[in-house]
C-alpha cells in the first residue's frame, strides 16, 4: 500500500517585523543572524498593503538575496524564514514562508517546529477536496484558515490553531497586518522586540541585536499577538498546557549569544559545564571544546577544574554546503574539512573534550580518532546533557531511536564504541539545575522519553515522501 507522509521542519529560524519602510532588509538581516537555525533555504514575503510580494529560494540567506531582490520586496510588513537542510530533492517547493491567496485575502506562514497530527488532519483536508502544493505540515495551517466557517481572521486563525497539536512558533502576514503565535506547551521561543517604533518577532534575541531593536518580552505559550496599524493586541484563546520548553534550544541549537525563553544560552552552557565538572571531574591536562557548540561548556568545566582551557580543535568557518571532494580517498575527510587538532597543542597530553551531545556517536569517534592521531596520550570525554536515547517529535532533528547511540548503548559501551579512555555525562537533574527556569517548565522528551503532547504518528523527515 502507498504511504503518504510528511516532512516535519527541523531546525527553522522565524524574523517579522511591522510597520517599517525597510522591512524587507531588516528580515534579511535578521534571517542572517539566524542563518544558524536553517541553512537549506531562505525566504521573505512583503506586504505594502495592496500587493504582496516573495522571493525565496534554495541555500545561505546571502546567496538566495542580493541587493536587488530586496529593493524589489516593497513593503513595510515582512516575514522570513530559515530552514535546515534535509536530504532529498523535493525541497524547493517546501521553502518557507508558503503564500496563498483565498476569498480576496492573502496569508503568509512561517513555522518553526513540529505538527504531530499532521498526518490525520493532511488525510481529512484531503478527502474533502483540498489540493496541497508541498509536502510540509506548515501548509495545513493555511488549508483550515482558508476552510474555517468563521467570519473574521481572528476566529479563523483561532479555529484553525484550535486544530492543530505539536510544536509551532508562528509568524504570519496578511495585506495589512502581522501576527506571532507560540504553541500552548511553548516547545520553540519566538520574542517580541522594537525598532524605530516597529515591531519585530524573532525566533531569538540575536537577530533582534543585528538591527539594533531593543528586546521587549517573550510571546508566552499559547499567545497570539496581532499587530497592525491600530498597534499591538494579544489574546490567549487556546486552551493551557504544561509548559514544555525545548532544553535543546539552551544545550545546542541556540546561538550562545541569544537570550532564549528569557535567558542567557551563553551563561547557562557556562553553567552547563560547571556542573558537568562537579557530577563528573576528569583528570587531564588540558580541557578542549568541540567548537563552537562545546565552547561555552568547556569553559564552565574549565574554569570550575582549574584545568587550562585551549582551543585544541580549530574549525574552518568557511564551509559551504557542497565542495569539490578529493579525488584519492582521503580518511576521514568529512571530520578533516571541518575540524583540524593543533597537534603541538595535543602531542603527549592527556586531554578532556567537552561535548554538547553525542547523538549518533559517529562524528565524535572520527574527532576522537583525529586527537589520538595528533598525539595526545589520553582523550577522555564528558558530555553537557544527559544521554540522548529518544527522538523528538517536535522539532528537532534526531534519527530514530535505532539510530541513536544511547538508546542501546551504555555508557561504557559509547565509551568504547567512540574510542575514549572515559567518559560521563551530566546528570538530568544536575542539566536542569544548571538553567535558570523551573525544571517544570522543560520538555526533556529526548533524555526521558516522556512526551508532554502524545505521539499517535511518528512524522519524521524520513518519512515525507511517497513510497
Ligand atoms: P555524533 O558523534 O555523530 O553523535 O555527533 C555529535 C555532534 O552532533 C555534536 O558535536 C553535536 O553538537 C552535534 N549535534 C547535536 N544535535 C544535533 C542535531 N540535532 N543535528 C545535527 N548535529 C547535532
Amino acid at each position: 500500500m502507498k504511504r503518504r507522509c510528511f516532512e516535519c521542519k527541523e531546525y527553522c529560524g522565524l524574523f517579522g517585523i511591522y510597520g517599517h519602510k525597510d522591512a524587507a532588509r531588516l528580515t534579511y538581516l535578521g534571517l542572517y543572524a539566524l542563518q544558524h537555525r536553517g541553512q537549506e533555504s531562505a525566504g521573505i514575503v512583503v506586504s505594502d498593503e495592496k500587493r504582496v510580494r516573495q522571493c525565496k529560494g534554495m541555500g545561505l540567506v546571502a546567496d538566495v538575496f542580493n541587493d536587488e531582490n530586496i529593493k524589489s520586496l516593497k513593503g513595510h510588513i515582512a516575514v522570513g524564514h530559515v530552514r535546515y537542510s534535509t536530504t532529498g530533492s523535493s525541497s524547493a517547493k517546501n521553502v518557507q514562508p508558503f503564500l496563498v491567496e483565498y476569498a480576496n485575502e492573502s496569508l503568509a506562514v512561517g513555522h518553526n517546529g513540529n505538527l504531530v497530527n499532521a498526518l490525520e488532519l493532511r488525510r481529512k483536508l484531503e478527502k474533502e477536496g483540498a489540493i496541497f502544493q508541498t509536502t510540509m505540515d506548515s501548509e495545513i495551517i493555511l488549508h483550515l484558515v482558508a476552510k474555517s466557517r468563521k467570519r473574521q481572521f481572528q476566529d479563523k486563525l483561532i479555529d484553525a490553531l484550535s486544530k492543530i497539536k505539536g510544536a509551532y512558533a508562528l509568524i504570519l502576514i496578511t495585506k495589512d497586518q502581522i501576527i506571532g503565535v507560540r504553541d500552548p506547551n511553548g516547545f520553540r521561543p519566538l520574542c517580541l522586540g522594537q525598532v524605530d517604533g516597529s515591531w519585530v518577532l524573532a525566533s531569538e534575541t540575536c537577530a533582534l541585536d543585528l538591527i539594533q531593536a531593543r528586546y521587549v518580552r517573550e510571546i508566552e505559550p499559547g499567545e497570539i499577538v496581532f499587530i497592525n496599524k491600530r498597534g499591538i493586541r494579544s489574546i490567549s484563546p487556546l486552551s493551557k498546557a504544561k509548559p514544555s520548553f525545548c532544553i535543546f534550544e539552551y544545550i545546542y541549537f541556540a546561538r550562545p549569544d541569544s537570550n532564549i525563553f528569557g535567558h542567557s544560552v551563553y551563561l547557562a552552557r557556562k553553567r552547563l559545564g560547571e556542573q558537568l565538572f562537579k557530577e563528573c571531574p576528569a583528570d587531564a591536562d588540558i580541557v578542549i571544546p568541540i567548537p563552537d557548540s562545546g565552547n561555552c561548556a568547556a569553559l564552565g568545566f574549565a574554569e570550575a577544574s582549574g584545568i587550562p582551557f585551549e582551543m585544541g580543535i580549530i574549525r574552518n568557518h568557511y564551509i559551504g554546503r557542497t565542495f569539490i571532494q578529493p579525488s584519492q580517498h582521503i580518511r576521514d575527510f568529512g571530520v578533516k574539512v571541518k575540524l583540524n587538532p593543533v597537534k603541538e597543542l595535543l602531542k603527549g597530553k592527556r586531554v578532556v573534550i567537552i561535548e554538547d551531545s553525542i547523538v549518533r556517536g559517529t562524528t565524535s569517534r572520527a574527532r576522537v580518532k583525529a586527537v589520538r592521531d595528533a598525539g595526545a596520550k589520553e582523550v577522555h570525554m564528558r558530555v553537557s546533557c544527559p544521554p540522548l536515547k529518544f527522538p523528538c517529535y517536535y522539532g528537532i532533528d534526531f534519527p530514530t531511536k535505532k539510530e541513536l547511540i544511547a538508546s542501546s548503548r551504555r555508557v561504557n559501551e559509547i565509551r568504547d564504541y567512540v574510542g575514549l579512555d572515559s567518559l560521563g555525562y551530566l546528570s538530568l537533574k544536575g542539566m536542569l539545575s544548571s538553567i535558570p527556569l523551573p525544571k517544570e517548565k522543560f520538555c526533556t522528551c529526548c533524555f526521558t522519553g516522556e512526551y508532554p503532547i502524545p505521539i499517535k504518528h511518528k512524522v519524521s523527515k524520513y518519512s515525507l515522501e511517497r513510497k
